[in-house]
């Protein structure tokens, strides 16, 4: 009988060290905050919850920075971090927000919009918890996140998502995916509650124009562009145009249907008077048929089986040797987040948006993603937000 207790007493304590050396780490990246330096141009910082009351004490909270110009104009919102595991888009509006002054017109700037999902991971298919840009002082550390949102923060999951309010039926997963939860309700399921503070700051602060930051497989056909619905795509042409032409690389412009439900593409323009873009930049390491998920795929996006398929042409981007580099990705973000805006100014003359020190395609891919993030270490007193 002594024997027996003590076989279970030592299988006991075994089991809670396999939990807790599975579960530290896990623990460790969910609580793990990333400090955003408040830029020249930042003159406020405040949490979606103060247009989505219900989202106040939850992960799906998260910050909105303003930056406020000096001079009245339109308005714009850079989202990243839609999709968490595409950081292109979030490194994008961290790059906004810590050198961005806006001279005319008003820009908000959410870099994690999916605060949960960006604290969340996807263990199956070996995703790093974390990933370093190197910065000219030191490397710079985020949260490397999934698709969906935490089922710590959002839980259970419906047998099939019910789109509020067209009620397309749509995959069990997209409940906790808010790029199919737009345009939300303010007591919905969680993620609604963060569309829905989303569409309240449009709304509310007549939002011209919303540029939502991703990024996609290279054998997605959806990549490598702008989506677009009717109400954004001259815009979005322009800009398509003008990049090819003035900056040398693809990103052309695909219609958002009108059929599929949920889309920040779709339901923002539909159920405000902001013109929405999705920005799509090919993001190699989402592809399945690939080697290792290590950080340095995600970083350079090099991997030898999608190149073999580049030969066989199952593509839909051209892709050799150098792969897709995170510097090449973020350039194109912000270069097409700024035509878009200079479109913008160009055709609502009444309503200009200008900035200046954003860098673009050519500066991000010659100097890196790193020498545009500040040193949290060297920023003023009450500049930093862990994000
Ligand atoms: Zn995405």
């Amino acid at each position: 009988m002594k024997r027996e207790a003590l076989v279970k007493m030592v299988l006991a304590a075994a089991f809670l060290g396999l939990v807790l050396w599975g579960g530290l780490p896990l623990f460790r990246h969910r609580h793990f905050d990333v400090p955003v330096i408040k830029g020249p141009g930042v003159t406020s910082v405040f949490r979606l919850s103060e247009l989505s009351p219900r989202l106040k004490g939850t992960a799906g909270d998260t910050y909105v920075y303003a930056l406020q110009g000096k001079e009245p104009g339109g308005k714009a919102l850079l989202m990243g971090d839609t999709h968490a595991n595409e950081p292109e888009g979030m490194l994008s509006a961290l790059i906004v927000i810590e050198n961005a002054v806006v001279e005319k017109g008003t820009l908000f700037v959410i870099p994690f919009f999916n605060n949960s999902a960006s604290r969340n991971t996807r263990p199956g298919d070996g995703y790093p918890l974390y990933f370093d840009v190197a910065t000219d002082w030191g490397a710079e550390r985020f949260r490397f996140g999934n698709r969906d949102a935490s089922p710590l923060d959002q839980w259970p999951d419906p047998d099939v998502y019910i789109h509020y309010p067209d009620r397309q039926l749509l995959s069990f997963i997209d409940v906790r995916n808010t790029n199919r939860t737009w345009p939300g309700r303010p007591a919905g399921p969680l993620m609604e509650r963060v569309t829905f503070g989303a569409m309240e700051l449009m709304r509310r602060e007549k939002i011209d124009v919303a540029v939502d930051i991703h990024g996609a497989e290279t054998m997605f056909p959806v990549t490598n562009c702008i989506v677009a619905p009717e109400k954004s795509v001259k815009i979005a042409t322009l800009a398509a145009l003008t990049v090819k032409a003035t900056e040398g690389f693809e990103s052309h412009v695909e219609p958002s249907p009108a059929g599929f439900r949920g889309l920040s593409h779709r339901e923002i323009g539909d159920y405000s008077e902001t013109m929405p873009f999705l920005l799509e930049a090919p993001i190699p390491f989402l592809d399945q048929p690939t080697g290792p998920k290590t950080t340095k795929f995600l970083l350079d996006g090099k991997d030898p089986f999608l190149l073999s398929l580049s030969k066989k042409k199952k593509l839909f981007v051209p892709y050799d040797e150098t792969g897709w580099p995170l510097e090449k990705r973020v350039g194109q973000n912000l270069s097409v987040a700024l035509e878009i805006l200079r479109q913008f100014t160009k055709k609502s003359a009444a309503k200009p948006i200008i900035l200046r020190g954003v860098p673009r395609y050519a500066d991000v891919v010659k100097n890196g993603v790193g020498r545009y993030l500040m040193n949290p270490a060297k920023a003023p007193a009450g500049a930093v937000v862990m994000n």
